[in-house]
């Protein structure tokens, strides 16, 4: 079954809401969605049987990089099994498809103009072609797939970032002309910090016959300040009735950004990188967007997020450990059955089931997150939901100031 995406409300103070339909989940996924970050289409630290205990089925879209299973099996093999959905034996999940360079901006040459273009893998940089591209897309089958991007940093030339542009356009096109049958194309975007190209990627990309929208470029070094107009000259010209991804956004700020701008897909490694330093989310979930109780300020600094491996957690000025889990009220595993004493205690014996148990949280409190912003556009308070959320943390940053 194809992809089908329907959107559900468009809320005038910004965002929308929308279902997305994939052959293989059970159920169809609320938009705005979180993709969840995989290496090899797993979670970094959560094992498959520990998947089902995330929330349904806000957590049945999977991001996989085709670059990292270059040095695994060959595409082949991963065909003969019957793709990452056998492979993997995730039959109900979503598995979007996003070939992200980790960004080393090559010179221009005619050589890699000839060789097409060249990423970061785990086998060193390769040159990959649309045609190499398209075949890995067709052996492992994902529900929907980008295509191949020349993505630059915003520190390029005006003509630098042109030719990314143009790469990016012929690239989609001979994805096309190739004809792939598995999956949903999303055509990418691209164009860095200049508007202009932005918008004249954007309205390329809407005249050629795909089914959604990936927006790459962004993270890289463009000015904060500038996004809303760099999203808005994208999104303007894009139609409304096609679902639309971005990578590189993952800060809740960044996150409530891009919904405001009509993003529905969240391709991002936010969860990762704090589970991988020992961050456990705490922020508040509150419907009205109320996010801090400042009398806490006294005994916790940081209201958004806290350390695990700080010693804090092994022992309390009362010489009584942390019995507590993250969060009280929080409904996932880790918080119903385990500690923050236990999870530092695993941290300080270098046990992997430490950040087994934070990614748990961690993702399981960013999907709620983004559950709690779904419901604010359906009930047409988002853009004051955010204003509020914004405002607590900034105030709270202030608050976390004056206690220092
Ligand atoms: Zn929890």
């Amino acid at each position: 079954m194809q992809m089908k995406f329907v959107v559900k409300k468009a809320c005038c103070s910004g965002g929308r809401v929308g279902a997305l339909e994939l052959g293989s989940c059970p159920k169809p996924i609320e938009t705005p969605a979180l993709l969840l970050s995989t290496r090899k289409g797993l979670p970094h630290f959560i094992a498959p049987d520990l998947l089902t205990s995330l929330p349904f089925p806000d957590s049945h879209l999977l991001q996989i990089s085709p670059l990292h299973f270059l040095e695994g099996l060959a595409s082949t093999t991963i065909s003969k099994i019957g793709g990452l959905h056998q492979m993997l034996s995730l039959h109900q999940y979503g598995i979007a498809a996003v070939a992200r360079d980790s960004i080393q901006c090559l010179p221009e040459s005619k050589g890699a103009t000839k060789l097409g273009p060249s990423f970061e893998t785990p086998c060193g940089r390769l040159s990959i072609n649309p045609k190499d591209y398209v075949e890995m897309i067709s052996c492992m089958r994902p529900n929907i797939w980008a295509t191949l991007a020349d993505e630059v940093p915003a520190w390029v030339s005006e003509k630098r970032n042109k030719t990314s542009v143009d790469r990016t356009v012929r690239w989609l096109d001979d994805c096309l002309a190739l004809n792939p049958a598995a999956g949903s194309v999303f055509g990418a975007v691209v164009g860095g910090p200049n508007f202009d190209e932005r918008k004249r990627c954007a309205l390329e990309v809407a005249k050629r016959n795909v089914s959604g929208y990936w927006i790459g470029g962004f993270g890289l070094g463009e000015r904060i300040e500038e996004r809303p107009a760099l999203l808005s000259a994208i999104i303007d010209v894009l139609p409304d009735e096609k679902p639309r991804m971005i990578s590189g956004l993952g800060l809740p700020e960044e996150i409530l950004e891009g919904i405001d701008a009509g993003i529905d897909l969240f391709d991002s490694t936010y969860v990762y990188c704090l589970t991988l330093g020992g961050f456990a989310l705490t922020f508040s979930l509150d419907k009205g967007g109320n996010q801090y109780d400042f009398q806490r300020c006294q005994v916790q600094r940081d209201l958004t997020k806290i350390n695990l491996r700080a010693k804090v957690y092994s022992k309390m000025s009362n010489n009584s450990k942390d019995m507590s889990p993250i969060l009280g009220n929080c409904t996932c595993y880790t918080c119903r059955n385990h500690t923050k004493a236990y999870i530092n205690h695993l941290f300080n014996v270098h046990e992997m089931l430490a950040q087994t148990l934070l990614e748990i949280h961690n993702t399981h409190h960013y999907l709620m997150f983004f559950r709690v912003i779904r419901e604010a556009i359906k009930d047409g308070r988002f853009k004051k939901f955010r204003m509020t959320f914004i405002e607590s943390r900034r105030v709270h940053q202030e608050t976390e100031a004056d206690c220092a």
